[in-house]
């Protein structure tokens, strides 16, 4: 495996809140590694930093070879990150397969969305063919014409998963993908994670539920207080003193 994603010594303040410090790691191509820490350690911050919401005080962020700490979101979108929200909210008038067509809309640009042109009209065309794959893929497809406000919390985490596939991402960024969402649904989100896993997508995983974290990740990282205390395999997690201490310490 070689590293995909590197962040080194990244930092970030609000205001006198030291709330990520000399943060550094890598993410290897294929790899699920499984973000961990108590509420308020800064793993929400971590990946709004790397997906360009969040702007950082010190430090790199890279994909490949190319620095993107400093770059628009949009380009970091194009250079193949995306990532999901810890609390999705959906428009309330758009069905939820129009939520996955303006996903795709997005990611074509502004210019092109003025001024339309058959080439965009083909795009829209493979988008309505992605989306419709995307959304059997997510389980979605009983539902595509129901508002996308209208679903369960577990589904609206699918949906929101299926809008940041419409990018075509190499890495998957996903924040509380379990929380919330009913039993039923757990087993499924696993398997479709493992799946776009096996095709290559690389992921990274905010989540609390240890089972799922034993499950799906292949290695963690433990956040407490903004910084890195621990970085091994989810086996180890229970015997790492560090950890222990980051979740009872207080
Ligand atoms: P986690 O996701 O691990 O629960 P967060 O990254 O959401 O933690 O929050 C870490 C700390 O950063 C908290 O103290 C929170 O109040 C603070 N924080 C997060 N976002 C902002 C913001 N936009 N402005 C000010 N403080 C923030
Ligand atoms: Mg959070």
């Amino acid at each position: 495996m070689s590293a995909l994603m590197q962040v080194n010594h990244l930092s970030k303040a609000f205001g006198g809140n030291q709330v990520l410090e000399d943060v550094s790691f890598s993410l290897d191509q294929g790899e699920i590694l499984g973000l961990l820490g108590p509420n308020g350690s800064g793993k929400s911050t971590l990946l709004n930093t790397i997906s360009g919401f969040t702007p950082i005080d010190h430090g790199t962020i890279s994909i490949g070879t190319q620095r993107i700490d400093k770059l628009p979101t949009y380009q970091i979108i194009n250079s193949g990150i995306a990532r999901t929200f810890q609390l999705p909210n959906m428009p309330k008038k758009m069905s939820v397969l129009e939520v996955v067509m303006a996903a795709g809309t997005r990611s074509h640009g502004l210019f092109q969305s003025l001024f339309p042109s058959k080439r965009l009209r083909q795009v829209e065309q493979s988008d309505l063919a992605k989306a419709t794959q995307l959304l059997d893929e997510l389980l979605l497809t009983k539902v595509r014409n129901l508002p996308a406000d209208a679903l369960s919390g577990g589904q609206k985490k699918l949906l929101g998963i299926a809008c940041a596939l419409m990018g075509k991402p190499s890495v998957l960024m996903l924040d509380e993908p379990m929380a919330g969402v009913h039993p039923n649904l757990r087993q499924e989100i696993v398997e479709t994670l493992t799946r776009l896993n096996q095709n290559g997508l690389s992921l990274i995983i905010i989540e609390h539920d240890m089972h799922f974290i034993r499950e799906l990740c292949h290695r963690c990282i433990v956040l407490n207080r903004g910084t890195i205390v621990a970085n091994c395999s989810p086996q180890e997690l229970a015997h790492n003193e560090q950890v222990l201490e980051a979740y009872l310490g207080g």
